[in-house]
C-alpha cells in the first residue's frame, strides 16, 4: 500500500467522496477493505496500485493521489473488480471518474500519451458518435509529434511520422483504415448525453462553491 493512503485528511475527505460518489454512481462508503478486487486487478501488477488502494485514498481525502496514479490511467475497464467485491462496487467506474477529475483538473499523467489517447477518443465520440480512425490519430498524433517539437526533439518527431505513415498504409492495404469520416446513427443522442453531463459538471462545481453538499441516486 502506498503510505499516504492512510493519512486521513477529514477535511478534503468528505468533499472529495461525496464527488466521486455522486459522479461514478458507487457507493465508496460500503468499501470495507476485503481486497477481493486486488487480487483479479487485470493491472494491478504493473501499475503497482489496486483498486482497494484507490477507494482508500478517495475515503482518506488523499486527493491528489487519487487523481494522480497509474491505476487511473491504465484501468482497461475489464469490471473484474467489480465482479468480485461482495459490495457490488465497480471500481472501473471510479478508475473512469477519477480519471475524468483528473483531466479537468490538468493532472498531467506520468505518460502524458495517455491523456493524448483518451482526449482523441472523447473529442471523436461526442462528434460522430463513433471513433474515425483517420480524425482520431490524427488528433492523437497532433499533439504527441508537438510534443517532442516543443521539446526540440526533432529525430523522435521524424521517426514517430515515418512510423506513422507506414502504420497507416500497413491498414490501409488491409481495409482497416477509412478514409471516409463515419457517424453513428444515435450520433445526436451522444451529443445530448455530452451536454447533459457538461451541464451537471457546471452544477455540480457551483454546488462546491456554494458548500452545498451531493446525493448518492
Ligand atoms: S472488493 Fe469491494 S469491498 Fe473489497 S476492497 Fe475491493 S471495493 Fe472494497
Ligand atoms: S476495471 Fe480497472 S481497476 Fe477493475 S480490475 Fe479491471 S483494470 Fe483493474
Amino acid at each position: 500500500m502506498i503510505p499516504s493512503a492512510t493519512i486521513y485528511n477529514p477535511q478534503s475527505a468528505k468533499t472529495l467522496i461525496d464527488e466521486v460518489i455522486e459522479r461514478s454512481n458507487q457507493n465508496i462508503y460500503a468499501c470495507y477493505q476485503c481486497r477481493r478486487c486486488a487480487s483479479g486487478c487485470t493491472v494491478g501488477e504493473e501499475t503497482g496500485i489496486t483498486p482497494d488502494v484507490l477507494i482508500r485514498l478517495i475515503i482518506t481525502g488523499n486527493r491528489e493521489e487519487a487523481l494522480d496514479n497509474a491505476l487511473v490511467w491504465q484501468c482497461v475497464s475489464c469490471y473484474t473488480c467489480g465482479t468480485r467485491c461482495p459490495n457490488n462496487i465497480q471500481s472501473g467506474r471510479v478508475t473512469e471518474t477519477l480519471k475524468k477529475m483528473s483531466r479537468e483538473e490538468d493532472v498531467i499523467p506520468l505518460n502524458p500519451n495517455i491523456a493524448y489517447f483518451h482526449d482523441a477518443f472523447v473529442q471523436g465520440c461526442t462528434r460522430w458518435g463513433r471513433v474515425n480512425e483517420m480524425e482520431f490519430m490524427g488528433y492523437y498524433e497532433l499533439k504527441n509529434i508537438g510534443k517532442h517539437l516543443v521539446n526540440f526533439q526533432f529525430k523522435k518527431a521524424y521517426d514517430e511520422i515515418v512510423l506513422q505513415v507506414r502504420l497507416g498504409a500497413s491498414m490501409f492495404k488491409q481495409k482497416r483504415l477509412h478514409l471516409k469520416l463515419h457517424t453513428s446513427r444515435g450520433r445526436k443522442e451522444v451529443k445530448q448525453f455530452y451536454k447533459m453531463a457538461l451541464k451537471k459538471k457546471a452544477t455540480l462545481k457551483n454546488d462546491k462553491k456554494s458548500g452545498i453538499g451531493f446525493r448518492l441516486d
